[in-house]
């Protein structure tokens, strides 16, 4: 893809609506304008940053196809860094088609989805962990999920990840001089120095893994399960979480008719919560698929809701719905919340009786039925989450699992680099290693990525954008 081709999409949503806005940009960007803009002012001298009213004529046919505001943005200062005009017209479908139509007939291309922040990035105005940030920020649906991409297109992972490159460059270039002074038997930098110097960058990377969960809750919701045997109030808790004042951002069918998954808004984060038929064991061939169902989510779960009634005490049909809870996390580690509901059928001295087991892991009392304890409920649910450590406004978490890879081969290639130095290789495998941690964290911000890494990156975007 050159990067002479001028390129134009249409950048709001297609629809019906109050304006559109078609997008061009690229070095033709003002004498592609030159033959769609009629206005009083010639647009030529206009300065950057500036709106102009005028026509929009298609040069193909010579007919003028709307009027609207035509904003200029000169490069490099513009979101791409080329020349760009934004073109805002009326909000109709078939008239945004006709203006984009015009600025083609005119010499621009179709843009490609995501090639406005392509070369945002190419032209580094971006780097490539802000413009992957971008397209979070479309698609964040959540206050939380919005604050961490935004925080991402600020630039809080590029300059940690900036920091990280800057230790090692320096130990690298430690080593290297080492190695050019081999013969002289110089010492520039300790062994244990090299070493504590590869363990401290090579912690900091670990921790920042590890914050993945949480980066991937904020970005992608957290999926929840509500399980228990029939009759516990499952329906009626998912029915209280959805009529009440949080916002529930969409309700879909699941991929069978017998789960349906509701997204839920909690404090800022979405949950995606699965409504499952009951667990049981049962001999009837359809409610069986519909626990084989219920297994399924179960076991996919980020969050267990794990409900019985407090009113009936312990069954053993909660004893069985508990045994496949405890092979589920076995497996995924996911997080259980253990809820005693309809307590509003408890009587005062009347506490049913339960296993030792089951009082020890603390059940949040519920009535699904009155809203007594929602409100520990939520609090519970965020705490269980994201643990003890909450999330600090300033933290910089990991939401992108491309980066928790380039950083896990970075945190692979210290280990082996401290191995060489342990094992009393010559300092130029260290090196090598040091290097190759280098290299994965340049894929983060897009100084070393493939052109296959940004294909992939750019396609998932939105045309337009
Ligand atoms: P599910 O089979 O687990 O989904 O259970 P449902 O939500 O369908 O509830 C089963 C029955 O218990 C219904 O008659 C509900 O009205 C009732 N129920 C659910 N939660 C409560 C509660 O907190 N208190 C009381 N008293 N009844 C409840």
């Amino acid at each position: 893809m050159g990067t002479s081709e001028t390129i134009a999409a249409i950048s709001t949503p297609l629809g019906t609506g109050g304006i559109s806005v078609i997008r061009i940009s690229g070095e033709k960007t003002l004498d592609i304008l030159k033959k769609i803009f009629k206005g009083r002012n010639s647009f030529e001298k206009a300065s950057s940053h500036t709106a102009h009213f005028g026509t929009i004529i298609d040069p193909k046919s010579g007919n003028a196809v709307d009027q609207g505001v035509f904003t200029i943005f000169r490069g490099p200062n513009s979101y791409t860094g080329e020349d760009i005009v934004e073109i805002s017209c009326h909000g109709g479908t078939f008239v945004t088609k006709m203006v984009l139509q015009a600025a083609l007939h005119a010499g621009a291309r179709l843009a490609e989805p995501g090639e406005f922040t392509k070369r945002a990035f190419l032209n580094g105005k971006l780097d490539l962990s802000q413009a992957e940030a971008v397209a979070d920020i479309i698609k964040a649906r959540t206050e939380k999920s919005l604050l961490a991409s935004f925080r991402q297109l600020s630039g809080k992972l590029l300059k940690t990840v900036k920091s990280f490159q800057k230790e090692l460059i320096e130990l690298l270039g430690l080593l290297e001089i080492e190695l050019d002074f081999s013969e002289e038997r110089i010492e520039f930098i300790s062994q244990e120095e090299i070493l504590t110097r590869i363990d401290s960058v090579k912690k900091k990377l670990e921790q920042l893994i590890s914050s993945y969960n949480k980066g991937r809750f904020l970005r992608d919701g957290v999926k929840m399960t509500i399980v228990g045997r029939p009759n516990v109030g499952k329906s009626s808790l998912l029915n209280r979480l959805v009529g009440s004042e949080r916002a529930i951002v969409d309700s879909t069918p699941g991929t069978t008719r017998d789960a349906l998954e509701v997204q839920l808004d909690i404090d800022g984060v979405l949950f995606r919560i699965i409504d499952t038929a009951g667990l049981r064991k049962t001999k009837n061939r359809i409610e069986a698929k519909g626990v084989e169902i219920a297994q399924f989510y179960l076991n996919e779960a980020d969050l267990i809701i794990f409900l019985f009634d407090g009113s009936a005490g312990w069954t053993k049909e909660d004893a069985f719905v508990w045994e496949k809870i405890l092979t589920a996390t076995q497996k995924s580690g996911s997080v259980v919340l253990v809820v005693k509901n309809k307590i509003d059928l408890l009587k005062k001295d009347g506490e049913a009786n339960l296993p030792a087991f089951v009082r020890e892991l603390l059940p949040i009392p519920l009535s699904a039925k009155t809203g007594a304890g929602m409100d520990t409920f939520y609090k519970s649910i965020q705490d269980h989450i994201f643990s003890d450590d909450r999330l600090n406004k300033n933290d910089v978490i990991l939401s992108n699992v491309r980066h928790v890879e380039a950083m896990e081969i970075a945190v692979s290639a210290l280990c082996s680099a401290q191995k060489s130095i342990q094992s009393g290789m010559s300092q130029e495998f260290t090196s090598l290693d040091v290097r190759e941690a280098l290299d994965a964290l340049g894929e983060i911000v897009g100084e070393t990525s493939s052109e296959d890494v940004l294909n992939y990156i750019f396609e998932s975007f939105c045309i337009g954008k």
